[in-house]
């Protein structure tokens, strides 16, 4: 008896972690011309397309995810960045989750990637393409030392700090998330040439992967920029504070409900599951 209400409960539960969103049930972008709306949290993308997964310089990981899609500026810069990063014979960039196709809220896993204007891209850069089942089951590799303070130097290369400088300099390119411990790094590393450190910031995780995200096109009217990162290279206390114990007493917070959708996103739903 117990055990038959333990597995119950169980499937229960873990049903509801799997309840997919709308979004996800959308399996092809919304035609018309491209269009971000709303916040790269609170948003969802028309006339998204999706990046092609056969490509000379980079690959694209999980592609039976279909998280392959984005605003073509997104797109351009991948292509951007991944012929740059191959002239100079870094390796084979790996693509990891963009947008669904009409963008939109994941059940699980991110909280941004909404607009199509986000990209995650994977911090090695191997020498031989992946294979698809490499592609399929891909294996992160954790630059951070176990202490959270310092990235592992035998897993960091120089290649490793010119991927993250070669995206931050994208004109396009308004912030990169990576781990405080690989911040860390790129400022005690960067020297003279530090203006683009301004925009690599500090975030949880991200010990695998850095996390891309473009200013919001002129032509999308509804898409809603971040203000920009403060001034400087971000290198002084600001980082140090990551690498403090939380003060007495702090509780760490409770996750928040999502939002209510951004109204054009809403009324997409609408007109998506009426038809
Ligand atoms: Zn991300």
């Amino acid at each position: 008896m117990k055990f038959w209400l333990l597995g119950a409960c169980a499937l229960a539960m873990s049903a509801q972690a799997m309840a997919l969103t709308p979004w996800q049930q959308i399996t092809k972008p919304v035609p018309g011309a491209a269009q971000a709306l709303g916040g790269f949290a609170n948003g969802c993308i028309v006339g998204a397309n999706p990046l092609p997964l056969q490509a000379d310089d980079y690959q694209v990981m999980r592609p039976d995810q279909h998280r392959y899609y984005g605003h073509p500026d997104l797109l351009a810069f991948i292509n951007r960045l991944s012929s740059e990063v191959s002239q100079r014979q870094m390796g084979t960039l790996l693509i990891g989750d963009m947008a669904m196709p009409a963008g939109g809220r994941f059940s699980s896993g991110h909280a941004s990637h909404q607009s199509g204007l986000d990209v995650d891209i994977w911090l090695q850069l191997p020498k031989q393409r992946w294979s698809q089942q490499q592609l399929l089951k891909p294996k992160p590799i954790d630059l951070v030392a176990v202490n959270g303070r310092n990235v592992i130097p035998a897993l960091w290369s120089d290649d490793t700090g010119e991927l993250i400088k070669l995206a931050a300099k994208d004109d396009d390119v308004t912030r990169i998330f990576v781990n405080p411990a690989i911040k860390q790094k790129l400022c005690d590393t960067a020297g003279a040439d530090r203006d683009w450190l301004r925009k690599v910031r500090p975030w949880f995780a991200h010990r695998a992967h850095m996390h891309v995200r473009l200013r919001c096109p002129a032509s999308s009217l509804e898409c809603q920029d971040q203000t920009p990162p403060p001034a400087g290279d971000g290198c002084g206390a600001e980082l140090a504070s990551w690498f403090q114990p939380p003060p007495p007493g702090s509780k760490p917070s409770k996750p928040s409900a999502p939002p209510p959708l951004y109204p054009s996103c809403q009324a997409l739903l609408d007109r998506h599951f009426a038809g």
